[in-house]
């Protein structure tokens, strides 16, 4: 089974900081780490590749500081690591990103299926997965906790509302895999192995002969026109009297701030 999954680099959650001037998140190497939903879809992708042979090829589009993330995917059981970046992907929506991705996949050649993480940690839009199978005119489905390749078929389950779904699906496809099955993440010397083993393939536009106008601000059909970070307040209050007042008055107030309905 050739496998291909998709990871991105993030900003560490509380250290997420804007430019002023460009209202962009403010990437940097010492802040940054891998998509912790893309772990699970890089746990997805050691299994079927354990239970079914074949290859794993990580794939990720960014600056060039983003090679990180795929020698943490290579250290976890990646055989072949691809960064897509050109200064003309900056900006670049979940459409934009997609058509990248899709041109990257193309240029990977034969591919039975495809994981991404549900969403990311910075944006989150969780888009990119089914807008990458839209460009590639391939099945998807989310949230999957399961996958069994037979012939051209995969089966699938996943929970939804409730309900546990179990869907064939012809391949190739792609799969956003659900966070439940657990993350995998890489030894010391695994990593240590990795730089010696290993290489990263770098494509820019050129390499993948894309659509200057499909990708970057260019490509997009949104943009983010300013990012106002939300300053969080904190207040405390001392709810004085006998535990039944006490509940009756607690219950008052939260009925107020309409966090009770
Ligand atoms: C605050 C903010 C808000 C934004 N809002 C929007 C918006 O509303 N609409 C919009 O179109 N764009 C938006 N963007 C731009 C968007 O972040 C980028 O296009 C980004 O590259 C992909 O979107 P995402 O992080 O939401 O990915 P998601 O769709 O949440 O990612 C899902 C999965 O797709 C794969 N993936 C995503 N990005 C990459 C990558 N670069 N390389 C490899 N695999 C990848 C990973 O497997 C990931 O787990 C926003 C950006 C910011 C910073």
């Amino acid at each position: 089974m050739n496998i291909i999954v998709c990871i991105k680099q993030v900003i560490a959650g509380d250290q997420v900081k804007i430019d002023p001037h460009t209202h962009r998140i403010v990437r940097s190497a010492e802040f940054s780490r891998i998509n912790p939903f893309d772990l699970c879809a890089l746990a997805m992708a050691v299994r079927l590749k354990k239970e079914y042979s074949g290859t794993m090829t990580a794939v990720t589009m960014g600056p060039e500081i983003s090679e990180e993330v795929l020698w943490e995917a290579l250290a976890i059981g990646a055989d072949r690591a691809v960064l897509l970046s050109d200064p003309r992907f900056a900006t670049s929506d979940t459409l934009a990103t997609s058509y990248v991705l899709g041109m990257g996949v193309r240029k990977i050649g034969k591919y039975d299926l495809i994981l991404c993480g549900m969403r990311t940690t910075d944006s989150g839009t969780a888009q990119v997965g089914p807008q990458l199978a839209e460009e590639l005119n391939i099945p998807h489905v989310t949230g999957v906790e399961r996958v069994e390749g037979k012939e051209n078929l995969f089966r699938v389950e996943r929970t939804s509302d409730g309900f546990r779904e179990i869907a064939e699906v012809s391949s190739p496809a792609l799969f956003t895999v659900s966070s439940k099955i657990g993350m995998r993440t890489p030894s010391l010397i695994e990593i240590e192995d990795t730089f010696t083993r290993y290489t990263i393939e770098r494509w820019n536009l050129e390499d993948l002969d894309a659509d200057p106008a499909k990708v970057g601000s260019d490509g997009s059909r949104t943009w983010v026109e300013e990012l106002i970070p939300i300053a969080k307040q904190k207040s405390c209050a001392f709810i004085e009297g006998e535990p039944r007042q006490q509940a009756k008055s607690l219950f008052a107030k939260l009925m107020d701030k309409n966090l009770l309905s």
